[in-house]
């Protein structure tokens, strides 16, 4: 489908590697498009087919593909040699800018990916409390290691694997409660003296997006302390997305740590966690809490890394704003066509909830209506715009962004609504 060159890569592809993609959400039928190049706001398929990308590898390209600033970087680095199993300045050069950017973070340790990034933090929140508790949002996503693999569920509850594969052990520690409700929190913390840590992301970004309400994450904030329980924001996707100093600063809610990935290594692999100084000075080789890799810290993701965040800064009000004039255009659309659904949006990222009058949790957004998704995801396709296949992914904007773009964009979805209409 969309072209004959897709459809051939997928069989070949699906034959040798499960699925036929390397991470699960990038599957969608009849086949995925195999991607050749992707240039500012634009990505392009390998049967030459032209889209708007509102995917944006799910986050990390926030100047867009192929930056010139960040590709120049990324080049000066490759030809110094990739990667040195030793210290680098564009490593320190990284570490000095989330440090100087993003309030939580006296300190910071550089990782590959966020997976790795909250696989650490609560390592290490754990390591410092001497506790094994975790609390998680039902909902929220911290990537594909074992402790925070749980299913979506009713709340509160210990914690149920997620996936085949995760012992029932791994889990055992692990919580989950309500966004949105704090009172929730606080009682699971009440009545459980063994929680090292609350890990979150500020803004939900991996069921849609769900903003908070107001004052949460102050009362989060608040219940977490009194409890002696280390807040973690996991900012994979928010930070350096929703201002140059993440949710945390645009919301002004400070953490004890914060895990980082996604657009710290300029479209290269990354990850990093940080957060207050007598807690990151626990971790290894400074204290006892074992944290390392080979690719960590690798100076071409920190070169490119760097030269994104150079690019980006004051670029953010301009982002934010063409990215809630699109939105406008969208809810105008779907509004004028009496079918039910919203569009939650916070800065330049936005979901599209077909079906639910409104989402305010995890649970809330298991509602949307799967179906009406794909079908709106196919059309969008055929108009030249590629989604994120999935009703529960983000779109997310760039700052290559256009308003011819947002164009192409808002007429595609206010055509398939008026359809729908008809
Ligand atoms: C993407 C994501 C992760 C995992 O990051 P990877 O680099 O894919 O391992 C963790 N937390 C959040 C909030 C994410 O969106």
């Amino acid at each position: 489908m969309r072209g004959p060159r897709s459809e051939e890569l997928y069989s070949r592809s699906k034959r040798l590697t499960p699925g036929g993609v390397s991470s699960p959400v990038r599957a969608f039928s009849p086949n995925p498009l195999f991607i050749s190049e992707g240039r500012g706001s634009r990505i392009r398929d390998v049967d030459s087919n032209e889209y708007v990308d509102l995917c944006m590898a799910y986050g990390p390209l926030i100047a867009g593909h192929a930056c010139p600033e960040v590709v120049e970087a990324a080049e000066k680095a490759v030809a110094k040699g990739t990667v040195y199993g030793a210290p680098s300045e564009p490593e320190l050069e990284l570490i000095e800018t989330i440090t100087s950017q993003m309030p939580s973070c006296d300190m910071v340790r550089l990782a590959c990916s966020g997976t790795e990034a909250t696989m650490h933090a609560i390592r290490l929140a754990r390591g410092y409390t001497g506790k094994d508790g975790i609390v998680k949002i039902n909902g929220g996503f911290h990537g594909a290691h074992d402790a925070v693999l749980i299913a979506a569920g009713s709340g509160s509850a210990q914690g149920v694997p997620g996936s085949a594969g995760v012992p029932a052990d791994a889990v055992r520690n692990t919580y989950a409660v309500e966004y949105n409700d704090a009172s929730m929190l606080e009682s699971l913390l009440d009545g459980n003296e063994d929680v090292a840590a609350v890990i979150m992301e500020p803004v939900l970004g991996n069921v849609g997006v769900v903003p908070p309400q107001k004052g949460y994450l102050e009362d989060v904030r608040r219940i977490t302390r009194e409890h002696g329980v280390l807040l973690i924001f996991d900012e994979v996707i928010t930070g350096f997305r929703l201002s140059d100093g993440g949710a945390q600063k645009m919301l002004g809610v400070t953490p004890d740590l914060t895990t980082m990935g996604k657009i710290i290594g300029g479209g290269f692999p990354a990850g990093a966690f940080g957060g207050r100084k007598d807690i990151m000075e626990n971790v290894a080789p400074a204290g006892k809490v074992y944290a390392a890799g080979t690719f960590a810290g690798n100076p071409v993701s920190a070169a490119a890394g760097c030269a994104l965040l150079k690019h980006m800064r004051g670029r953010y009000d301009a982002l934010n704003a063409a990215t809630a004039r699109l939105v406008a255009s969208l809810r105008d659309s779907l509004e004028d066509s009496g079918a039910e659904g919203c569009i939650n949006s916070v800065g330049s990222m936005f979901s599209i909830g077909i079906g639910a009058e409104s989402i305010r949790n995890g649970t809330e957004a298991q509602g949307v209506d799967r179906k009406a998704f794909a079908s709106l995801f196919a059309h969008m396709l055929d108009s030249g715009v590629y989604l994120p296949p999935s009703a529960l992914e983000v779109e997310f904007m760039s700052s290559a962004h256009t308003d011819d773009d947002a164009r192409i964009v808002s007429e595609a979805f206010d055509a398939f609504f008026r359809g729908r209409k008809a």
